[in-house]
């Protein structure tokens, strides 16, 4: 749809582009500008929304002739904000939808555009899935090149673990299509760094096999005295426990759902979340041991499709609200650190805010840490903070609540960061989520890709 006012030949863009071109002031500007976290808001001077890959090649020509400051976007959930550009171009890749299907190869090609709750739809009609993001609006580009963590991650690694093959437009405008015996070295880095190098206009994406249900929902026990030892215990079991068993926990406070009772609304509450998936058959003894841990909350753990697994965070991640969030690797979940985090947890102020800590090992920790950019495998946990409110009176309180968790966390921490979670983009942070001899080798690929970093509007790795 192109209700801009806009001729791409105005902008000077070449004849030739069939995409949309939009300015300040023309209907679609604020909508195509617009990014997940409102404590972002940059203004681009022109935004297209390119049909192909030749489009996205004359938007970075463009660019670089005019010498304009680059961002790109996919799902716009880029928490540090990368996908958002003052005064520069930003290439909106939204009008690049599209999931194809291909269940004999046991893979799907996804467009530039595609989000995961897109993907996810068309995959499962065949009952196949991709470790992706558990939010539906995310969007593939941006999870897949920064490393992707997803519900089946434990089980079938990071998404982009499951990258097979991706095409991209480089700062020199060559269309490449990367896989591992093409350019072996180029698909190490887009395997973690991959905003770095070009656009990527598609992805083929490995497919798994799902039962048509999945024994999956959350065990919700009250934040109070007791909750420390229902997180050790489930610590305990989890640690012993088959890496089919995928698990999470959450402190948030109760949300005005349906099942929730009216008096316990706004009460702090800590969350398992859990998704069974090995045989279904064994679904209810393997999920009983950590429903005994929480039998005196609530057990909202039931079959579900894999699609409804996916939407189970949705409600408390709703698009337009100010966030703040971080994302670093534990060795391990201590009984001092489990103390302080169910503490914390009892001073949200926010409904949407939630302390996630995911559990990690299996498939994550199964490849070795040198086969791809995207690193910190053998981490057993990551601790997520996640601030999200409205009203920007609050900022200073959401955005201390994180650093109290981040610091309570510091003990058990590994040094190494999770960047797709990150609002910083200094080198010091980008090297914390590489580590220096990865960021070193990633400063080759883009001198080599990206001499003049036309891509730095991303967790950028300096060329050279
Ligand atoms: C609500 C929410 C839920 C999330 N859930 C998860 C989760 O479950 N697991 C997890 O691992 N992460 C999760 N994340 C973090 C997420 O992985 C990152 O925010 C990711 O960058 C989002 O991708 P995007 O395409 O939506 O973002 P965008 O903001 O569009 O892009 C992010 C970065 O990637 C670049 N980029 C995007 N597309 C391309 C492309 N085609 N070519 C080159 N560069 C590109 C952008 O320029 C930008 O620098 C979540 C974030 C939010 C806000």
């Amino acid at each position: 749809m192109n209700t801009t006012t806009t001729s791409p030949s105005d902008v000077g863009l070449p004849e030739g582009f069939t995409g949309a071109a939009i300015r300040p002031g023309d209907p679609d500007y604020d909508e195509a500008r617009s990014v997940y976290n409102a404590m972002i808001d940059r203004r681009p001077q022109l935004v297209v929304r390119p049909r192909g890959a030749a489009d996205i090649r004359d938007a970075v020509a463009f660019a670089r002739q005019q010498r304009l400051p680059l961002a790109v976007k996919c799902g716009g959930h880029s928490v540090a904000g990368t996908s958002a550009v003052e005064g520069g171009l930003l290439i909106d890749l939204s009008s690049l939808k599209g999931v194809h299907v291909d269940p004999e190869r046991g893979t799907a090609i996804a467009n530039a555009g595609a989000l995961w709750g897109e993907y996810d739809r068309e995959t499962e009609i065949f009952g196949l899935a991709t470790p992706g993001g558990r939010v539906t609006t995310t969007g593939v580009g941006g999870f897949c090149l920064g490393g992707g963590y997803g519900w089946l991650s434990t089980k079938h690694g990071l998404t982009c673990d499951n990258l097979v093959a991706a095409d991209i437009v480089t700062a020199s405008g060559h269309l490449l299509h990367v896989t591992e015996d093409t350019n072996p070295e180029l698909m190490w880095g887009l395997r973690g760094a991959g905003a770095n190098f070009g656009v990527v206009t598609s992805y083929e994406l490995k497919l798994h096999a799902l039962p048509p249900l999945l024994m999956a929902g959350m065990l919700i026990v009250p934040n109070d005295d007791e909750a420390a030892d229902v997180v050790r215990a489930y610590r305990d079991h989890v640690e012993s426990g088959p890496d089919d068993l995928v698990t999470a926990l959450a402190t948030v406070l109760a949300p005005p759902a349906d099942f929730v009772p009216p008096e316990v609304v706004g009460q702090p509450m800590v969350g398992i979340v859990v998704v069974w998936l090995g045989d279904p058959a064994e679904a209810e003894a393997a999920v009983a041991p950590l429903r005994r841990i929480a039998e005196r909350g609530m057990d909202l753990v039931q079959p579900m499709p894999y699609t409804a697994v996916q939407a189970l965070l949705e409600g408390f991640n709703p698009k337009g609200f100010l966030n703040y969030h971080r994302g670093r690797h534990l060795r391990a979940l201590p009984d001092a650190v489990i103390d302080d985090y169910v503490a914390i947890g009892r001073e949200i102020g926010s409904p949407l805010t939630q302390g996630v800590v995911f559990r990690h090992g299996g498939a994550i920790a199964a490849v070795p840490e040198d086969a791809t950019a995207a690193g910190n495998r053998s981490a057993a946990y990551m601790a997520h903070p996640i601030a999200c409110w409205a009203d920007p009176a609050d900022t200073d309180r959401e955005r201390r609540w994180v650093d109290r968790f981040t610091e309570a966390f510091a003990p058990a921490a590994t040094g190494g960061y999770y960047l797709n979670f990150e609002p910083g983009t200094t080198e010091t942070d980008v090297r914390a989520g590489f580590g220096d001899a990865k960021y070193e080798r990633l400063a080759g690929l883009k001198e080599e890709y990206d001499p003049e970093n036309v891509f730095s509007s991303n967790h950028n790795v300096m060329p050279g």
